[in-house]
């Protein structure tokens, strides 16, 4: 990999994706196959003046012997510190912000029980709530950015001996994240501005719903949030500083109305859920609710993520890809939602984000509810759009716009 473009690589998550300030300190969240990355991110917050940083590594490897041999009492018993690790900078002056940098195998719990890992996944969550509050409601700056390991790119380009493999992973990731021409900072502003753009267009016709409908079978009428705001890459956190929560990003998303969603929608690409992948799969909503679902591959593991809790059943984000968005256009599936997510429309089982939703970010639990605004412990995004997806929005006034033809924006 060319050691100058990872250098610009990092320069841009830091300085643009997480925008560390002067006397916040920087939490890193990685694996141990992120440590080149993770050191120059380092390097890079320092400079930007970041009061201190800190790096939890974690190891797959580890990771799936403990969810193998651990007993699930004790997997689930997420001790207080754990939390406080994080809110204690949350609380002190300065603050805080997070990058989460993934290499992760997409297959890493292949194999193992789903119901267990979804529990021991849900008791995290749970114990992680306060924390989350944080980045849900961009109190905080927050970044995910990812660099290839050696299983994800095997998965990848399983014909390749795994250097080549890995390199590959490498030029499609700079090439994604508009990296590969040595100016990701350049390339981006012009990139955010066509989003904001187009995010702009969807606020001004104030739609009621949007009707996907494809070749392959998905009729999906999806109701909004009373008050719902169509939102695109960047965020600003409660003071007002930019960030940008996904590299790479192509979606104007917003949120359903919780009761509002009717329809069937088809998966278009694998989803790769709590380290093992569902493949193939359709549901079936009524009034928000999946009534009916399968899949080709671990329709189980699918009925375990709906099952998760009361509001997995609903979905609390719609988003909008072109069919020409950069991802899907390298023709990769790469097996890992921050990127998968962005090549195809798609949709999320669970919370929205309370940006979505006019004032959303000073509402109670209850009042969020009350706009139809789902509330829930995950947040799961499947792919759904073809490069046939029509969409269409119904106005508030009754008009029908053409939104997406053939899956491309039309606005
Ligand atoms: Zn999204
Ligand atoms: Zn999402």
């Amino acid at each position: 990999m060319n050691h100058n473009l990872l250098e610009k690589y990092a320069e841009f998550i830091v300085r643009v994706g997480v925008n560390v300030q002067p006397g916040q300190t920087l939490i890193i969240n990685g694996n141990l196959e992120t440590a080149p990355l993770a050191r120059l991110c380092m390097k890079a917050a320092f400079a930007a003046g970041a009061r201190d940083v800190r790096v939890d590594w974690a190891d797959e490897a580890c990771s799936r012997i403990r969810m193998e041999m651990g007993s699930e009492e004790a997997l689930t018993d997420v001790k207080p510190y754990v939390l406080r690790s994080y809110l204690d900078f949350a609380e002190s002056e300065g603050g805080v912000c997070v990058l989460h940098l993934l290499a992760d195998d997409p297959e890493v719990y292949n194999g193992l029980d789903a119901a267990k890992i979804n529990r021991v996944s849900m008791a995290r969550r749970t114990a992680l709530k306060p924390w989350r509050v944080y980045t849900m409601n961009d109190k905080i700056q927050w970044c995910i950015a990812a660099m290839p390991s050696e299983s994800w790119a095997k998965m990848i380009f399983p014909n390749e001996p795994i250097d080549v493999a890995v390199e590959k992973l490498w030029n499609a990731i700079f090439d994604v994240c508009r990296v590969t021409d040595g100016d990701p900072v350049t390339a981006w502003k012009a990139h955010l501005d066509r989003l904001n753009g187009l995010k702009d267009k969807m606020n001004a016709y104030d739609f009621e719903s949007v009707h996907f409908t494809s070749s392959n079978g998905t009729d999906l009428t999806v109701g909004l949030a009373d008050g719902a705001i169509w939102e695109s890459a960047s965020s600003p956190n409660e003071k007002g500083v930019m960030f940008l929560p996904n590299i790479p990003t192509e979606e104007v998303f917003t949120a359903p109305h919780k009761d509002k969603v009717n329809g069937i929608v088809y998966g278009t690409k694998p989803y790769a859920y709590n380290g093992q992948l569902i493949k193939g799969f359709h549901v079936t909503f009524k009034d928000g609710r999946v009534v009916e679902h399968g899949a080709e591959e671990n329709a189980d593991l699918l009925g375990e993520l709906l099952d998760s809790d009361a509001g997995a059943r609903s979905i609390g984000e719609v988003a909008l890809v072109p069919a020409s968005s950069p991802i899907n256009r390298s023709g990769l599936l790469f097996y890992n939602t921050l990127f998968d997510e962005n090549a195809a429309c798609h949709i999320a089982f669970g919370a929205s984000y309370p940006g979505t939703c006019k004032g959303g970010k000073d509402m109670t639990e209850e009042e969020m509810l009350a706009h139809g605004m789902n509330q829930s412990e995950i947040h799961e995004d499947v792919m759904v759009g073809a490069e046939d997806t029509n969409i269409t929005g119904l106005t508030r006034d009754g008009r029908t716009i053409q939104i997406f033809e053939n899956g491309e924006w039309v606005l």
